[in-house]
């Protein structure tokens, strides 16, 4: 007896004749075995239950016809081309089907015969055409032997290559699925199936390739993108309870002592929002098992103090703690944030960024590894120089979306990892941060620094800029500072320090003629960006041109315009973080987005919903509707596989459930080393086995 894996190893071509050229294509398509076709699923169905009466038909709709033969016809076009001519008659109307290089259709027709149509017709020269139409042959002999056409109204659409028809996919469909669909052993615990109401595997398979009705499809589904996320989740489970019992991080307890000793530092009373983050990482500073946690709160929300918390907490117990940013604008600005609480302190700590001396450098890496620095700033690549920590036990890494395996495990040292606190601004959907980050804690800053309010925001059109610019100088003059940002120009730095320099010339020889104005962009040296920043931040400049560059982070409470020129080229998401940048003090923030005529209503209607929606996450939901997870996802960073059949826009309901049921499971079974659960096992560790870095151990 062969073994359902052989089985399925059986060629297509051993059970379906199929001509050299079908052979190559589905070679092509990566579809020898019958196995391949089983889970290659179709991209959609076609619906051929409108049957129509030929002189009620309408161009461009599928439609469905019934008529007798009356007419075959097969004519050589040169060159191997040739065409397959049928004419139906209904009553005293004709339609004409018509296939090419397909010369082999000739044979189906015969006189007389009753025949179904199903196609998008168009109208030709006074006449009905169906090019291609999908035939099903009715109350005849021929439909006797022609058994592989399946007669249901419903019929899969498979993604094809070219010289492969949807006509070839339905017949091997219709050969190899009731032959095979029962061989595939069930991968899902009969307790899952029975809870979650899933659909056993055989079932499936027959409905999702050969549907009698769209319900059976959307069950059959289901089943199929329920499995797909349970072994997601499983595996970020399987992950998390590995990290959990393969390293050892230093436990830090924050005692009361230590809180009070922290909070005397800090500028400002904690935020309720604030105190719960800092109790959640508290507790897992305070176990041996690596914190592994991502904090995040929309812009403005003060996930810096909670950082710095953390890092405090560290260095009290005499641990070192390193807190990265993705930009060397925003390093800086935590050490000077940092410089300022840290004046009356004991701590030792220093920034580490590109533009040191390498004699400062070499300095600061001996220092790190003598022990003899705390705390320690930098970019996020200190991760990729490992740098030699003596003691590390914490490290925080701000504005960070994609936090990849090799990140967390380039600062560990054999078993020992310090713990990791992840931030982000960008609030992720749910979908979202339950797969990607399934295998994080999540806290979240769900208020805001009290008196804040909601920066105002306006989509401004040309014949509204001249009042913009004279309300921007009235609030300039009131003392107020503003960022006026140019174009994303993501082929080239230079083309977007030309655009911030010609924003520059037309502003300061037009609407900002009186103001000190200064600019800020990629292709300045580290030390001028600083610079740049520094003046701005001390209010020497009041406006200041820049790219994207001051996306993140940035944080400068006086300044409360910003600007925005040719936002169609920003997400939302982005749009909202360089909103971000303004209304962080006392003063009310605004945000203009300058548009031109040409820009589209669908992009200005987005633009609208933008500047009337102030939360951050009811704006990334809208941005993941509109365009899917995207690179949030960062499939490609992490080696992770894409899905097959799930969707996280639309399938949020079942990763729901899929998550709870994997929850279910591991909690019963931890190393999934119940018989029972050995297929799923075997299916997690094949799929995501090397991209998580599971170990094949429980
Ligand atoms: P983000 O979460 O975007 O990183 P920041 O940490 O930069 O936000 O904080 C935004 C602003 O709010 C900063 O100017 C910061 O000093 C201020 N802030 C943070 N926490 C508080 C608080 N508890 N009370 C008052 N102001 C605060
Ligand atoms: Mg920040």
């Amino acid at each position: 007896m062969p073994t359902p894996l052989e089985t399925l190893a059986t060629p297509i071509a051993d059970v379906v004749a199929l001509r050299p050229p079908q052979q190559q294509q589905l070679a092509r398509l990566a579809m020898r075995s019958v196995g391949h076709f089983l889970f290659n699923f179709p991209r959609d169905y076609e619906d051929l239950s409108d049957l129509r009466p030929i002189d009620e038909l309408e161009e461009d709709v599928l439609q469905t016809v019934r008529g007798t033969v009356v007419e075959v016809d097969s004519r050589s076009m040169g060159f191997g081309k040739s065409r397959v001519g049928v004419l139906i008659s209904d009553r005293d109307l004709l339609l004409r089907a018509t296939w090419f290089n397909q010369p082999f259709m000739r044979e189906k027709f015969k006189m007389g015969q009753r025949v179904q149509m199903s196609a998008k017709p168009k109208m030709r020269g006074g006449r009905w055409e169906m090019s291609h139409p999908h035939t099903v042959w009715l109350g005849d002999e021929f439909a006797e032997a022609d058994k592989q056409t399946p007669t249901s109204d419903l019929q899969p659409i498979y993604s094809l290559t070219e010289g492969m028809t949807q006509y070839h996919m339905r017949r091997i469909a219709g050969e190899v699925v009731p032959k095979f669909a029962d061989v595939p052993e069930e991968v899902l615990p009969e307790p899952v199936l029975a809870a979650y109401n899933l659909m056993p595997i055989g079932e499936s398979l027959r409905a999702i390739h050969l549907p009698m009705n769209m319900e059976e499809v959307t069950r059959a589904r289901r089943r199929f993108i329920f499995q797909e996320l349970l072994v997601l989740q499983l595996a970020l489970a399987a992950r998390r309870h590995q990290q959990r019992v393969n390293f050892r991080a230093p436990a830090l307890e924050v005692s009361a002592q230590i809180d009070a000793r922290i909070t005397r530092l800090l500028p400002f009373a904690l935020t309720p929002g604030q105190r719960r983050a800092i109790d959640e990482i508290g507790v897992d500073l305070n176990a041996t098992t690596p914190m592994n946690r991502l904090l995040q709160g929309d812009v403005g929300s003060g996930k810096t103090l909670v950082a710095v918390y953390a890092l405090l907490a560290c260095v009290a117990h005499g641990h070192q703690a390193a807190l990265m940013a993705p930009t060397e604008i925003l390093a800086r600005q935590h050490a000077h944030t940092l410089e300022r609480l840290l004046d009356e302190s004991r701590v030792r700590y220093r920034l580490l960024v590109g533009g040191l001396k390498s004699g400062e450098r070499e300095q600061t890496l001996r220092q790190i590894a003598a022990g003899e620095l705390d705390l320690l700033i930098g970019t996020h690549a200190l991760l990729q120089e490992r740098v030699q920590f003596k003691n590390l036990g914490l490290v925080v890494i701000d504005e960070q979306h994609k936090f990849g395996v090799e990140q967390r495990a380039a600062l560990r040292r054999g078993d020992q990892s310090p713990h990791y606190l992840v931030m982000t601004a960008t609030p992720i959907p749910r979908t979202v941060s339950m797969t990607q980050f399934g295998d994080l804690d999540v806290s979240t800053l769900n208020d805001m620094p009290p008196g804040r309010q909601p920066v105002k925001s306006y989509v401004v059109g040309p014949s509204e800029q001249e009042r913009w610019w004279h309300f921007a100088r009235n609030k300039l003059r009131e003392g107020r500072q503003a960022f006026v940002v140019t174009p994303l120009v993501e082929e080239s730095e230079n083309i977007a320090a030309k655009s911030v320099d010609r924003a520059f010339e037309e502003l300061t020889s037009g609407e900002l003629a009186d103001f000190r104005v200064d600019i800020l962009h990629g292709r300045m040296t580290p030390v001028e960006k600083d610079e740049a920043m520094e003046r701005f931040r001390r209010g020497e400049t009041q406006v200041l041109v820049a790219t994207t560059v001051i996306e993140v982070g940035v944080d400068v409470p006086n300044a409360s315009l910003m600007i925005i020129a040719s936002p169609e080229r920003f997400g939302i998401a982005q749009l909202h973080q360089l909103r971000g940048r303004v209304g962080r003090g006392m003063h009310p923030g605004y945000c203009a987005v300058m548009i031109d005529e040409e820009v589209p209503d669908p992009v200005r209607e987005r633009l609208q919903k933008f500047a009337d929606t102030s939360s951050g996450f009811e704006l990334a939901e809208i941005d993941f509707a509109l365009r899917g997870p995207g690179d949030l996802f960062g499939t490609q960073q992490h080696g992770v596989p894409p899905f097959v059949i799930a969707d996280l826009v639309r399938d949020a309901e079942i990763l729901e459930e899929a998550r709870a049921a994997a929850f279910e499971l591991f909690k019963q079974d931890p190393g999934l080393a119940n018989p029972e659960h050995a297929k799923l096992r075997a299916q997690m560790l094949r799929r995501y086995g090397a991209a998580l870095e599971l170990a094949d151990v429980g």
